[in-house]
């Protein structure tokens, strides 16, 4: 674990592979052609059906011809903005089908690269922010719970209307910020990540947020710890927290506890190997960040939740840790 990167997907490979794919739905190079990303029965069968669409739209002056809408699903000005009238339900498919494709390779590439390299490709493509969470918000929606929710009760509930100073790490559209600013408007809320979609949000790579050292009472991580560097944002975090601070961290389970036959194994808790892929490997990660676990949530299947406060022990500065990438599959 310590000084050591999981074992796993060759980061360095698989970025390129998916940078291209990423570039090959992005680009308007080629806009007769099926997105790339697309196996080739996929696009089979979509031409199968584009034709019989073609053949049964002739005569109807707002049919679409089949260049049309494989010109508009792989224009991302119009899959994201335009919905013209007439729009055909094929189209409305391949703009469905195109934004979960966009989504799920820029959130496979956020869970596999460093947060400096998603730092620096956000910071100069601001749209793929938009495009992420189009598809962050569809997956939201069939949750029975939003950990945000769950984080906003729990804020309001331990400091209820007295000032806390809180700072959101990875806020998407800061929508922690504004639920418990309306609950309790005596708490500030510094709201950080890759891309500032609205004003409550600073832009910046969260390994290194623009606030002072032990400056708040709450760090959050609602679903963020993305990147590859995952111990630098627990490392920050300390930093900016006072020493009787707490941190949030809502996290999805199966990144964290994905090795079962091993959690299950009544080994020696010391074999630092039969820990792997446990929730008892994660929290002597954190250990060795300084901090211990005060309280967890583990009653929802999907997420877990961990309350941690300092322990007095400076982090390692050396360890490094990631976490099992969240990878979605294709609806
Ligand atoms: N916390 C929000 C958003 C979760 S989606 C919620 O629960 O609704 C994860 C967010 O983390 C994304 O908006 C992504 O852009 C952000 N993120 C990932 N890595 C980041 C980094 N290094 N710095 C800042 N934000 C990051």
């Amino acid at each position: 674990m310590r000084g050591k990167k999981r074992k796993g997907v060759d980061r360095s490979e698989f970025g390129a592979k998916e940078k291209k794919k990423v570039e090959a739905v992005d680009s308007r190079k080629a806009p007769g052609s099926l997105p790339s990303t697309w196996s080739k029965s996929k696009k089979k069968r979509m031409r199968m059906i584009l034709a019989k669409q073609k053949k049964n739209d002739s005569g109807n002056p707002n049919a679409t011809t089949e260049k049309q809408s494989e010109g508009a699903a792989s224009s991302e000005k119009e899959s994201t903005i335009e919905q013209p009238a007439n729009t055909s339900k094929l189209q409305k498919s391949f703009k469905a089908q195109l934004s979960g494709s966009r989504f799920r390779i820029l959130n496979e590439e956020l869970y596999t690269t460093t947060s400096e390299e998603s730092y620096h490709r956000f910071s100069k493509n601001p749209e793929l922010f938009e495009q992420y969470h189009e598809g962050f918000r569809h997956q939201v929606e069939s949750w029975p719970v939003n950990p945000v929710d769950v984080i906003v009760r729990w804020l309001s509930k331990k400091h209820g209307k007295s000032t806390c100073s809180v700072a959101d790490f990875g806020c998407g559209d800061a929508q922690l910020a504004k639920d418990l600013l309306r609950i309790n408007p005596n708490s500030t809320v510094h709201s950080f990540d890759l891309v500032a979609p609205n004003d409550l949000v600073t832009a910046c790579d969260m390994a290194n947020v623009p606030l002072k050292d032990k400056s708040v009472d709450v760090c959050v991580f609602c679903l963020s710890l993305m990147g590859t560097n995952l111990a630098d944002f627990i490392r920050e975090a300390h930093r900016v927290l006072k020493d009787d601070g707490k941190v949030m961290v809502a996290e999805v389970r199966s990144r964290i506890e994905y090795s079962h036959s091993r959690s299950s194994s009544k080994g020696n808790e010391k074999d630092t190997s039969k820990k792997a892929g446990t929730l008892s490997e994660f929290l002597d990660v954190l250990d060795a960040l300084g901090f211990k676990c005060g309280r967890k949530d583990l009653t929802n299947k999907m997420f877990l939740v961990l309350e941690l406060e300092k322990t007095g022990k400076s982090p390692d500065s050396k360890l490094t840790f990631s976490a099992k990438p969240c990878i979605y599959k294709r609806r």
